[in-house]
């Protein structure tokens, strides 16, 4: 649930027009949720190409055509951009192919929303006076971290084609701060969680499967560790990042410091549902997985106070009732185009052992 905001934020904000670009997505749809309870004379106009992972019905709960129109469009279409950000005041960027198996299978649509889609955005918006632009980026782009969770100014080695897109997508957008003085801010989060996530990924896939007692693919030894934060968490930073001042042109880490590991996650969802270990099925690896993610968000609560508020073991436990109690969300999406998506990529996929114990190191 949204905090609810200092007068001076909600002030700056009040006769806002927010685009939020694939707001028809997970991050995206909960972002329009918490942006019209927390600004509530801002409109919102999402833009989304409704892609396999865009869902209308993300945006059912919060139809409301007098602060919230919508717009089937493409970010990498200049025309629809232009139209999209007619009167906008601030824009947060949240369209993406987002899922880093893909991107090993097709790297080119990676590139040309995540990088080129993003250029058009930010070409349209240095010729109009928008008050703040956030790009979304990720906490892939820093790549494997192996010491020290990575700050704002550690290196980025993106290690993957969706990682490699979105560091493209994220320096360019520092780039139009440099060069033309848009008030860009880039946000890295870690992996989220919660309601209305395609099923592809990992928390989403997990729980559905189990409930139809399907095989739980894990990859490899399980192992691979990921910093998990609650969706609502993200949204409230992204949504104060757009309130704070003197923020443009830089940087922020958002994750909650949850650095949990694909078993650990996996026993929870199989231990909330009452399903057996015998589910889970360690199967090949994907290439170059990134071992573990890692960040600090120290600056982000030194400048705007924020602190995630959903602790990880009540936020899943919420999420995989939400799942459970939402069958009518995902039964349909399981059915279409993701029944070939998921042969294609675990249909091949060599099984290297069945239940939790992880296969024999080699
Ligand atoms: P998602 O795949 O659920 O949603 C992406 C949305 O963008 C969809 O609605 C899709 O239709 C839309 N879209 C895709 N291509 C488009 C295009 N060319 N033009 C217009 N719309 C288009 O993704 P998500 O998990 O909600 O991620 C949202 C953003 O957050 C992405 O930029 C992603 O890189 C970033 N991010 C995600 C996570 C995570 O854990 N999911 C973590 C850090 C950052």
């Amino acid at each position: 649930m949204a905090e609810a905001p200092k007068g001076a934020a909600v002030a700056a904000l009040a006769d806002a027009r927010v685009l939020v670009t694939g707001g028809a997505g997970f991050i995206g749809s909960n972002f329009v949720r918490l942006a019209l309870v927390r600004w509530p004379s801002a409109r919102v106009h999402v833009l989304d190409a409704l892609t396999y992972a865009g869902n209308k019905k993300n945006l059912e709960d919060v139809s409301d055509p007098s602060r919230l129109t919508f717009q089937h469009g493409d970010i990498r279409d200049p025309r629809a951009v232009a139209e999209a950000m007619e009167g906008a005041t601030h824009v947060v960027n949240f369209a993406a192919e987002s899922m880093v198996d893909r991107s090993i299978d097709d790297p080119g649509s990676f590139v040309l929303t995540d990088m080129y889609g993003a250029f058009v955005l930010l070409e349209e918006a240095r010729r109009r006076s928008i008050r703040r632009f956030v790009q979304i980026s990720t906490d892939e782009v820093y790549g494997e971290i192996f010491g020290d969770p990575a700050s704002e100014e550690s290196p980025l080695v993106p290690r993957n084609p969706y990682a490699a897109s979105k560091a493209g997508g994220d320096r360019l957008a520092f780039a139009y701060h440099a060069t033309y003085g848009l008030p860009v801010v880039i946000t890295r989060c870690s992996n989220n969680y919660g309601p209305y996530q395609y099923p592809e990924k990992l928390i989403p896939l997990f729980v559905t499967n189990a409930l139809e007692d399907q095989p739980l693919p894990v990859y490899g030894s399980g192992r691979n560790v990921r910093d998990w934060v609650h969706v609502d968490d993200h949204c409230r930073a992204v949504a104060m990042l757009l309130e704070a001042e003197g923020v443009d042109g830089e940087v922020f880490n958002i994750g909650a410091g949850n650095e949990l590991d694909v078993l650990t996650i996996t026993d929870a969802i199989l231990r909330q549902l009452g399903k057996p270990a015998s589910l889970v099925r360690h199967v090949e690896d994907r290439p170059g997985h990134d071992r573990r993610y890692a960040l600090s968000c120290a600056k982000l609560t030194m400048r705007t106070g924020w602190a995630p508020q959903i602790d990880f073991a009540e936020g899943i436990a919420r999420t995989i009732d939400w799942y459970q109690a939402r069958r009518d969300w995902w039964e349909p999406i399981k059915s279409g185009e993701f029944r070939t998506y998921y042969e294609r990529m675990y249909g091949q996929r060599k099984v290297l052992s069945v239940g939790a114990g992880g296969p024999d190191p080699a």
